[in-house]
This record gives structure tokens, C-alpha cells and sequence, in this order.
């Protein structure tokens, strides 16, 4: 399970933290960590602070884009030290680790992390399925990155070894959507919703903020994404078969377009 579990560190500045990143996870049994476009690495502070955890720090992989780096996973969750403009389904730490251990049993799952000075970008949040606060006070909320990581490591080890049985064994007979098919969803939703003139000349960008983060929370597995998809897909054909310059909707709609 936790093979299925992966740290995502987004632009980290830092190197040392990313050491100490791979040292909090590896002494908590996890070993995957991932690098978004870090600024610095491989570098001396990440081998010095990662102690001894240097099968960590071989194994990272590194993406361009936290899309990439969660393309296969069924469950992202994103750490954030307050909260943002996107409103996400916040979890503790506990909810969260539950959450991921959950989805790790058949699929994947990933936690992620932002930047040391900017946190998680608005969009990076918006591929995430919900939010993870570690409850900090009010005035002084932001803790040091590797420590964050800490925390979570701690609360999926926790889980892990208290798990109930019936976490394990309950039968999932439907497969999540990847976020990688849930971002191919998203781009056809958009094209769907331009084809059908939704936004009459508005900005797509708010709504589409909206809808991303209802079908995010719905957690859609991959039959009600073929569904949808299918939906949208009729959708589009009527707009064309609709469109004036076909002169077809004058005819069947009895002249308005
Ligand atoms: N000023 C930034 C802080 C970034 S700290 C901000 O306000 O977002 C670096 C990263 O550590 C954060 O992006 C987050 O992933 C994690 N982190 C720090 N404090 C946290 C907290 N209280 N709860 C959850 N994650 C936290």
C-alpha cells in the first residue's frame, strides 16, 4: 500500500528541504517521492539532509507539471497552509491519510506540496480532489515544507498500522478516473460547453473553475466519465446540426436558431 502512495514536492526552492523530504517519508515506510520542476536538484543539501535515505533520493521522479506527475493517480491531495480562493473539501491530516490509504487498496494516490515561499499555485489546486490542512494557528500557519511532509507521513503510517480490515477488503467493483482521463473530460467539457455558446462571450475560466471542482468532489469513476463524455458528444453534434449555416435549423426548428 505504501508503494501506491507518492509525495509530490511542486517547485520546491530549496534542496535541502528536499532531503529532509525524503528522509520524513523513508522513516515512515513510504518511498516515493516526486519532483515538480524543482529550482535546485540534484544538489549536496538535498544528499546531506536526506541522512542515509538515499534510495529516496534515487528513485524521485521529476515532471514538468504536476499533471504529468499525477496522470495515473485516482486520489490528489493538496497541502496548503491557509486557504485559497479555490474552495476545495478541506480535510485534517487524519481524513486525509484515511482518504489515501482508501484509494491506494486499488489505485494510487498522491499528496502534494507546494512551494516553500508561494505554496500550491490556484491551478495546481484545481487538480487536486480536496485539501489538506494541517490545523496550525491562525497567525502563523505555514510550516516548514519537510516537516509538513512529516506530518502526513506520520498520519499514513498511523493509518496503515491501525487499519481496519474492512478498509482492505471492501470489493470496489468500479475503477476510478485517473486524473489524466479527468483532464481529457475537462477539455472536452470546455470544448462542449464553447460549441453549445454556454458563455455567450463570457470567460469560460470561472466556471470552468466551478464544474472542475464539482466533478473533482464527485470522484467519477471511468464508466461515468465514458457516460458524460458520451453526453457531451451528442451535445456537440446537435450544436452542429443546430448551427444557422447549415441551414438546416431554420428548417427543423422552425426558423430560430
Ligand atoms: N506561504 C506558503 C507556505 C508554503 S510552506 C503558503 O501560504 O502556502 C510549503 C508547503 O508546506 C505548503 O505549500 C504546504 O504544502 C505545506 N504546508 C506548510 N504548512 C502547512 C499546513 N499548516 N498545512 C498543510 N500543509 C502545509
Amino acid at each position: 500500500m505504501a508503494d501506491s502512495i507518492r509525495f509530490i514536492l511542486v517547485r520546491t526552492s530549496h534542496p535541502g528541504n528536499i532531503g529532509a523530504a525524503a528522509r520524513a517519508i523513508r522513516t515512515m515506510g513510504f518511498s516515493r517521492l516526486g519532483l515538480v520542476a524543482p529550482h535546485r536538484f540534484p544538489h549536496a543539501d538535498a544528499t546531506a539532509t536526506a541522512a542515509g535515505a538515499d534510495d529516496v533520493l534515487d528513485g524521485i521522479a521529476i515532471t514538468p507539471t504536476l499533471v504529468e506527475a499525477v496522470a495515473d493517480c485516482t486520489l490528489v491531495l493538496g497541502c496548503t497552509a491557509r486557504r485559497r480562493g479555490v474552495q476545495l473539501e478541506e480535510l485534517s491530516p487524519r481524513q486525509g491519510a484515511l482518504r489515501a490509504l482508501a484509494a491506494s487498496v486499488d489505485g494510487q494516490a498522491a499528496i502534494v506540496f507546494g512551494n516553500e515561499r508561494t505554496g500550491l499555485e490556484n491551478d495546481e489546486l484545481m487538480s487536486c480532489h480536496a485539501a489538506v490542512h494541517i490545523p496550525s494557528v491562525a497567525d502563523f500557519s505555514s510550516l516548514n515544507l519537510a516537516q509538513a511532509v512529516q506530518v502526513l507521513a506520520y498520519e499514513l503510517r498511523l493509518a496503515i498500522m491501525e487499519q481496519a480490515p474492512p478498509l482492505a477488503t471492501a470489493a470496489k467493483i468500479e475503477l476510478p478516473a485517473t486524473i489524466e482521463q479527468l483532464e481529457y473530460f475537462f477539455t472536452h467539457l470546455e470544448q462542449m460547453l464553447e460549441n453549445i455558446d454556454f458563455h455567450k462571450g463570457r470567460s469560460p475560466r470561472t466556471i470552468m473553475q466551478r464544474l472542475r471542482r464539482l466533478f473533482l468532489r464527485a470522484n467519477l469513476e471511468e464508466r461515468e466519465v465514458r457516460i458524460l463524455r458520451g453526453i457531451f458528444d451528442d451535445a456537440q453534434r446537435m450544436a452542429r446540426l443546430a448551427r444557422p449555416a447549415n441551414g438546416r435549423a431554420e428548417i427543423e426548428g422552425g426558423g430560430k436558431a
